[in-house]
């Protein structure tokens, strides 16, 4: 089932203590005209359980089953997919960056790098990347944080944190579910005085990163607006949410063919 989010038609849901609110996140921005866009395929194989595109500036979430992959395609490069998971079943229990760099004794996500929760369990782990290295150390933009860094005239654009509160309130989380996340595409070098960079990205349209579930998980993306340093390569752009169950192709089962109980003479 593909979903786009588009128009900017206020977007309400319920709370937790039963009201509703109105999001203000506007939704269905559009990229710079010409921009070079590539919406890629899952990197890994599967018959398809959810193609979603994200548009710019917008947040995204979805359950992601146990055994299944996600592959989040930059389709207009250099775009930050910033993103929070949580236990499905117990939103209690979420991403952990420290949990996460100590298990690995590494600053970068790449490949193998298993995303742990604030128990050291595994949530999700990357099976598949295909820029060098991808950042949990930035983290995310806000409006305070925007308006203390680049003046008070940026106030009134929202951030990622906006984007993860609007969607939070979809889930029934809030502000105190939030912590620190990942930023998919997002260059952010470690200095060699241990600084941290937030410089022009090294993705580009097309690229690709896949993240199997090791566990029923809640993903939650805001597709950074941050129009004020470079992470965005100052053009915000969509991004492809493509989940595949690996255990299943089209037409038949993959442990039926593995068996051999497809064979024949074809
Ligand atoms: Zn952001």
């Amino acid at each position: 089932m593909a979903t786009t989010r588009t128009g900017n038609t206020p977007v309400t849901f319920p709370t937790a203590s039963g009201g509703t609110v109105a999001s203000t996140v506007p939704v269905g921005a559009v990229h710079a005209p010409g921009s070079p866009l590539d919406r890629g395929a899952s990197l890994v194989e599967g018959a398809v359980v959810l193609d979603d595109t994200v548009a710019p500036n917008a947040p995204w979430s979805a359950v992601v089953r146990r055994g299944h992959v996600l592959t989040i395609v930059d389709v207009g490069g250099n775009q930050s997919a910033d993103c929070l998971l949580y236990d499905a079943d117990d939103p209690e229990e979420r991403y952990s960056v420290p949990d996460t760099l100590a298990w690995q004794g590494n600053a970068y996500v790449r490949t193998g790098t298993v995303l742990r929760s604030n128990e050291g369990r595994a949530l999700m782990t990357v099976v598949a990347n295909e820029i060098d290295r991808q950042d949990t150390i930035g983290g995310a933009c806000g409006k305070e944080s925007n308006t203390l860094r680049y003046g008070h005239h940026v106030m009134f654009q929202h951030g990622c944190r906006e984007n993860f509160l609007a969607e939070a309130g979809r889930r029934g989380l809030g502000v105190r579910d939030l912590v620190s996340n990942l930023n998919w595409f997002m260059n952010v070098p470690v200095e060699a005085d241990g600084a941290l960079g937030i410089v022009d990205g090294m993705s580009a349209p097309g690229r690709r990163v896949a993240v199997r579930a090791d566990r029923d998980v809640l993903v939650l993306v805001s597709n950074c607006p941050q129009m004020n340093n470079p992470c965005n390569d100052f053009n915000p752009t969509p991004l492809r949410m493509l989940v595949v169950d690996p255990a299943a192709v089209a037409g038949g089962t993959r442990s039926a063919a593995a068996a051999g109980t497809l064979g024949g003479t074809a």
